[in-house]
């Protein structure tokens, strides 16, 4: 869900540049689809040999991750940083891995036929063919409605794994001017959150950072707080986006805690004001995690002491 607060001021957040990056888009689409093709034909010709749904679903999942995680590693290769093109393409790549499995299957189903004289599977074959089913799990072919439902199932484990991977690649925020993606510079996951989380984001989005003056770091324990990322251009350090998110607590009966995120702000563009005091709250962070160090090690020195 998106928070209200990011559409008080859209131009404050920062957006994926979708026209950059156009000139990378033909290799890229060339070398994944070609890849896509491929191991899709691989999973078609090896899964039907498979009697083994566990395996089967492995082989999908490997076969989808594998041309997931390439497309994700071309993609920052050849910089297309675009949302729309990028998800497109793995879409796209999903759809010919399925398209290539039922060809590479259908092909193996050619050859048996025809070349492999064994009664028994033309048998088989003909019975499979006259149920309209096709696969066979542990004795029990799918027909009908259950065959299509399991398609669609296959379908997906072959493409999702793609879109997910593509878009874990280009999650962080790309520099369109120096064309690379930023770096998760600060992280500070443990910030006292005095008021509203909601109205904190709002006040940074008006650009109001007096705010981070007021937030300061605290030990781990069972509270609501704030988890602050920076992330920004190695390069120009003019590209500076903040994410914040707001963590809440509950104790159970049995004295557990959970803690359930809440993204208050994604994506905020920070100024050079903004930055220069965001940096003072990062040194007292530093300062903070650095004396929580010392008094660790202090503790873990006495207990070999003790020993
Ligand atoms: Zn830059």
């Amino acid at each position: 869900m998106r928070p209200e607060s990011q559409i008080v001021n859209p131009n404050r957040h920062y957006r994926v540049p979708e026209d950059a990056g156009f000139g990378g888009l033909a290799p890229l689409a060339l070398l994944v689809l070609t890849l896509a093709a491929v191991l899709g034909a691989v999973y078609g010709a090896v899964s039907m040999h498979l009697s083994n749904l566990l395996l089967n679903i492995a082989l999908a999942l490997g076969c989808g991750g594998v041309v997931g995680v390439v497309l994700g590693k071309l993609t920052r290769t050849f910089k297309v940083p675009g949302r729309k093109i990028g998800g497109s393409l793995a879409v796209l790549a999903g759809g010919v891995m399925v398209y290539a499995a039922w060809v590479a299957w259908m092909y193996e189903l050619f050859i048996r036929m025809f070349l492999v004289l064994s009664p028994i599977e033309i048998f088989e074959f003909m019975r499979v063919a006259m149920e309209e089913g096709t696969r066979t799990y542990g004795g029990r072919t799918l027909t009908d409605v259950v065959l299509v439902l399991v398609w669609t199932a296959e379908a997906g484990l072959l493409a999702v794994p793609v879109w997910l991977l593509h878009r874990r690649a280009i999650a962080r925020p790309f520099c369109a001017a120096c064309g690379q993606w930023a770096n998760e510079e600060w992280f500070m996951p443990r910030l006292s959150c005095p008021g509203d989380p909601r109205e904190l984001a709002e006040r940074l989005e008006a650009e109001d950072y007096g705010v981070f003056d007021a937030l300061t770091p605290i030990a781990r324990v069972r509270q609501p707080h704030l988890k602050l990322t920076l992330s920004r251009c190695s390069r120009c350090r003019s590209l500076n986006v903040l994410t914040a998110v707001a963590v809440a607590c509950a104790v159970d009966e049995t004295g557990a805690a959970h803690f359930t995120d809440r993204e208050i702000c994604a994506g905020l563009m920070v100024n050079e004001d903004g930055l220069t005091r965001l940096q003072a709250l990062k040194s007292r962070w530093d300062e903070f995690v650095a004396a929580e160090d010392a008094a660790e090690s202090f503790d873990d020195d006495e207990s070999v002491e003790e020993e």
